[in-house]
């Protein structure tokens, strides 16, 4: 045994050499014990690394692996320490991997990483390795672990070009990749070469993963040097690149800490006993889920190894890499106006990834050893990425998560047939993705998808409407985070409050269970009196319908209490398929919807495509501002291709299902409306249209409504309501058009509350401006489903509420259990409140209240 080094970089080293323990749990312990026995950790510590075991592979590769506790344990590290058990005859660790050298870790502060960055460098050496197998020195192995040899990606000698100055890091999460993109970038600007240097390793300032490699810290001292031309220029440029952008890092870190600090403390709802760690998102679709992670981002892809020329080869690499250079830069660009700067960065950083020198000589010398280009492409980014993540710190790790999801873009332009498809594992899981498409949300099983957690999105996107429809628990906006969790972790997922538990203990799975069943128990109460009406205790009823797009789903509508359908988003059949549905087609579908629905009204709203729902094979022009663009009945006007054979289509269904004994089809069950009206003209035309079809097919006539999703619609309700038969209110659309809030942005999301005050006074007037008309008026936006926004709904003159199925019962149980005069007073009261926040406190009250 080597006698112990005061540095933190050194670890107290335990070697034993020749162990044969017989299998994995015994390694772990045997390693422990050595930990256990040299004071290193409290005897404790031996279960957290069989739990980290359990929910993470510590296979590093090459037959060494590195065992070590969760990190919530590490307050039972006493002192660092590294447990090496040479084993000559190796032992299965997972997966038909082999382990020889078992480098159990005890890590303080920052051992960890400077250990795993020397594993890293000893597993590419792989004569040295095979020799510390069966060495019967443990100073070899020791001196393995030790000594800092240099890094292969950072290239450049260890001494300083002509020209430096020294710069301490004050990034409080060191230099990761956004602001390592942009030093490489102010680097690539110069014709000078540029190195930074931490102690003996240094790098090219131009090449982002050398720059990563160094692994620099807040605190830790750089010497950044420069020589050729124009060298002391380059040096000032790159000097106010690297200070200036510590400002933006301090911030940025700042609202992270807040926002960490913020997501830890309890939530109304669910609450783990022992703090677990935890990633906060939005809540986007209600309900706890238990099961393990399946991370879409890191899927497996099967890349066969096909040889080609390499001429060939090199040729086709070159052409996937330009054209994913430019899909990121448009990325980049469309991110920037939308997010902003900060988030653009990603992209842009995303691009730096797949410039890098290494990666793309790596990928070549794997086709020069005869590899094929797709083969050695997937090959060289795995090995990038492995480095990166196997330097054990949470940025480099996510950046490991970024470089393989640019390096798959790379592929499926390499080989369209290798774009990473959605291959879920066989038991249920909690699916986390980075965003996912409308299209693909609707195609998930919840029978397998038992929650869903995207990075990325918001919880009135379409995904997050999807979500609820299926009823998946769902979480949106965790951050990029997320990604870099290991695959079939087990964690808890809370879609009401956003929140996603990792790694959590028996007891807080235990009481989340128990917390599920109970809430089960209510939502079963409620579903037994499902078929009841919403009527209030003093006799006033609120029609309630299911938002619905297929005639697939409405038999399930039904059963959980709906009267109707009040919203059928008609853009979805566009949007699920790859071309436009023919006029048959879409009758087609119209009629099974009236058919499924026996009578009871459908409401069938009349495509609203644009904004956040872009039809890719519509080719339509690119907007600077898509949801202040041409959308919706903007669109229809201008698009007649696309309104009239839809017009024709839902008129020939009404006139094929007039119930009989319905004379002129007063009674229809269908009724149409508009998306996204702003104005009286475009009623006005829209209706004729409509007549002028209706009549050509002799259809009966059917109520025409438009939705009011706008201000202004809410503001001339009165005049609109003189040429309509209905309003419905598209209240996710008129939050974000009355706060200005992108329903998409993530970093908004939270402020884009429906129940703020300045959006319940626009559907105060259009109730009233209905009300001057006689007008019906119905709410399909997401908080007609929240049973406390559907009690101030109700409250403020609303007819009907339409929502997702799953939301029917709970919203019908609170009306049914309310008063409709405390309901006014109620929606009174939160119409003068200031602010959203100050609306939700009073739903207690109202509770209370027995509102
Ligand atoms: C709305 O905006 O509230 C609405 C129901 O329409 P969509 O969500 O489809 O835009
Ligand atoms: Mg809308």
């Amino acid at each position: 045994m080597l006698a112990p080094t005061p540095s933190h970089l050194s670890p107290r080293l335990l070697v034993r050499l020749g162990a044969a323990p017989a299998g994995k749990e015994a390694a772990i312990r045997e390693a422990a014990q050595l930990l256990v026995a040299a004071g290193c950790i409290d005897p404790a510590y031996e279960a957290s690394m069989l739990r980290r075991e359990a929910v993470a592979n510590t296979y590093l590769g090459h037959g060494v692996v590195i065992p070590h506790g969760m990190v919530d344990d590490r307050h039972q590290v006493r002192e660092s320490g590294l447990a090496v058990l040479q084993i000559p005859g190796g032992i299965e660790w997972h997966d038909g991997q082999t382990a020889h050298l078992v480098v159990a870790i005890a890590a303080q502060s920052d051992t960890h990483i400077t250990v795993l960055r020397r594993l890293t460098r000893l597993i590419q050496d792989e004569a040295r390795l095979s020799a510390l197998r069966s060495t019967t020195h443990k100073e070899d192995i020791a001196a393995a672990l030790t000594e800092d040899a240099a890094a292969p990606g950072a290239s450049g000698p260890a001494a300083d070009l002509r020209q430096r100055f020294e710069w301490v890091v004050d990034y409080p999460t060191g230099l990761h990749a956004r602001p390592a993109s942009q030093w490489v970038e102010a680097a690539r600007a110069c014709g000078a070469r540029i190195q930074v240097r931490h102690g003996s390793e240094a790098a090219d300032a131009k090449n982002l993963i050398a720059l990563l490699q160094l692994g620099l810290r807040c605190g830790d001292e750089v010497t950044i040097s420069a020589e050729g031309d124009d060298e002391a220029g380059a040096l000032a440029r790159i000097c106010s690149v690297v200070t200036g952008l510590s400002a933006g890092e301090k911030a940025a870190a700042r609202a992270a800490a807040e926002a960490a600090e913020k997501a830890a403390g309890p939530v109304a709802g669910w609450n783990p006993a022992e703090r677990p760690q935890v990633i906060a998102g939005l809540g986007a679709s209600p309900g706890l889920s238990i099961g393990p992670i399946h991370v879409l981002a890191t899927a497996e892809l099967v890349v066969p190894d096909e040889p080609e020329p390499l001429t060939r080869g090199g040729d086709r690499l070159h052409a996937a890499l330009e054209t994913t250079a430019g899909q990121l830069r448009a990325l980049a660009d469309d991110t920037e106006r939308r997010l902003g700067k900060a988030d653009a960065g990603i992209f842009k950083a995303q691009g730096e990834l797949i410039a890098d020198t290494d990666l793309i000589t790596l990928a070549c010398q794997l086709m020069v050893e005869g590899h094929g280009v797709a083969y050695a492409w997937n090959q060289a980014v795995e090995r990038m990425a492995g480095q990166l993540s196997a330097l054990g710190n949470p940025v480099l790790a996510a950046r490991a998560a970024d470089l393989r999801d640019v390096g798959r873009r790379v592929l499926a332009q390499i080989d369209p047939s290798l774009k990473s498809g959605h291959d879920l594992p066989d038991v249920p899981c909690i699916l986390v993705a980075p965003d996912l498409a409308p299209s693909d949300t609707a195609g998930l099983d919840p029978a397998r998808v038992i929650g869903l957690a995207t990075a990325q999105g918001g919880p009135t996107s379409h995904t997050a409407i999807l979500a609820r429809t299926l009823g998946i628990p769902a979480l949106v906006a965790g951050g990029p985070g997320l990604l870099a969790l290991p695959n079939h972790a087990t964690a808890i997922l809370d879609g009401t409050t956003g929140r996603l538990y990792l790694d959590p203990s028996e007891a807080d799975l235990a009481s989340a269970r128990a917390w599920s069943a109970k809430q089960r128990e209510q939502a079963e109460a409620e579903a037994r009196e499902r078929a009841l009406p919403a009527i209030t205790g003093d006799g006033h009823r609120v029609a309630i319908g299911a938002n619905v797009n297929n005639p697939e789903q409405v038999p399930l509508a039904l059963d959980r209490g709906a009267e109707g359908v009040g919203l059928m988003r008609t853009e979805f059949l566009f949007l699920e398929r790859g071309d436009t549905p023919s006029e048959d087609d879409q009758y087609e579908t119209y009629s099974a919807m009236l058919k499924a629905l026996g009578g009871r009204p459908l409401i069938v709203r009349t495509l609203d495509i644009g904004g956040d729902k872009q039809v890719a094979h519509l080719h339509l022009p690119r907007e600077e501002n898509p949801f202040l663009g041409v959308r919706g009945a903007r669109l229809l006007l201008r698009r007649p291709d696309l309104m009239e054979p839809q017009l024709r289509a839902l008129y020939r269904a009404a006139r094929d299902h007039v119930p009989a004994g319905a004379p002129g089809g007063k009674d229809a069950p269908l009724s149409l409306m508009m998306p996204m009206i702003t104005s009286v003209p475009e009623v006005v035309r829209l209706r004729a249209v409509c007549e002028g079809i209706r009549r050509e097919i002799g259809a009966p006539e059917v109520p025409l409504g438009i939705m009011i999703e706008v201000p202004a619609a809410a503001i001339q309700a009165d005049a609109l309501a003189r040429h309509c038969d209905f309003f419905s209110i598209g209240t996710n659309d008129l939050t974000q058009y009355a706060l200005a809030i992108d329903r998409q942005n993530t970093e908004l999301a939270a402020e884009a509350d429906s129940l703020h005050p300045a959006v319940l006074r626009l559907i105060r007037m259009t109730c009233e401006g209905a009300a001057r008309h006689g007008r019906f008026v119905g709410v399909c936006g997401g908080i007609a489903g929240d049973p406390f926004g559907a009690c101030l709904l109700a409250g403020l003159g609303v007819d009907e509420l339409s929502m997702t199925p799953r939301d029917l019962p709970g919203v019908k149980a609170r009306l049914r259990a309310s008063a409709m005069a405390e309901l006014r007073a109620l929606a009174a009261r939160a119409c003068a409140q200031e602010d959203a926040a100050a609306v939700r406190a009073l739903d207690t009250a109202s509770q209370g209240a027995g509102a």
